[in-house]
């Protein structure tokens, strides 16, 4: 599957492969240029990467070059959501990611250092792209992350609600395989210890969530950064 053909101006490079993707590199091109980003100084390049937890992340790299910005901003999107809960990723997101890219090249344009926080300038841009999202420092969606964390080596476990949340991964590390033994960790719902689970006794969903995230890392084409 080939990066798709998309006809955008503010967006330079992008890897998108399916047309939910596809809706995002329009949509952020689309707010880029509605809040006048200087794109013609500032090359970006929306990546879709299914190895990050987070639900998107931004790198800006820029210097002033006689008062004006120039540089690349790296915008990316975990992917594997945009099939969880495409609305609230379309809607929030994406107003949550491009916000901090706006305030990053205002601060460079004052020759201040990229800030990521989750401050009130920050939020006031949220609110401007999108006046219906709450700005928060973590998107709530429906997105799951627990095939991402099994890939990345992750402990599967279980509590006693019974439900398909029961089911919860750890990192596979000495501190929590620890407190596992301990029964230090504990549901906040029905208090009881998360117990490992074997791979044969995972829930169905799970194993099938972490079987199509699989699928999406084969056929994912990735591109070296831009230079310029
Ligand atoms: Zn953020
Ligand atoms: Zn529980």
């Amino acid at each position: 599957m080939d990066t798709l053909e998309i006809a955008v101006t503010a967006v330079q490079q992008h890897n998108a492969q399916t047309s939910r993707e596809a809706e995002v590199v329009k949509e952020t091109d689309r707010l880029l240029r509605l809040n006048l980003f200087p794109y013609e100084r500032v090359w970006v390049d929306v990546r879709f990467d299914l190895a990050m937890t987070e639900h998107s992340s931004s790198k800006i790299n820029a210097m002033l070059v006689s008062g004006e910005v120039h540089g690349i901003a790296e915008i990316r999107y975990q992917s594997l959501f945009l099939w969880h809960d495409f609305k609230t990723f379309f809607d929030e997101v994406i107003a949550h990611e491009l916000a901090h890219v706006i305030v990053d090249v205002r601060n460079a344009e004052k020759g201040l250092p990229s800030s990521k926080n989750h401050d009130e300038e920050w939020a006031e841009v949220v609110m401007e792209i999108n006046p219906d999202c709450d700005a928060l420092a973590k998107v709530r969606g429906e997105f799951d992350d627990r095939p991402i964390k099994i890939h990345k080596g992750g402990i599967g476990c279980e509590c006693e609600c019974g439900d398909e949340d029961a089911f919860v991964v750890f990192p596979n590390t000495p501190s929590s395989l620890m407190k596992l033994r301990n029964e230090d960790l504990t549901c906040p719902a029905c208090k009881s210890a998360y117990v490992k689970v074997d791979r044969e006794q995972w829930p169905r969903e799970i194993t099938e969530a972490v079987d199509f995230y699989r699928c999406l890392m084969e056929s994912k084409i990735y591109h070296l950064p831009l230079s310029r």
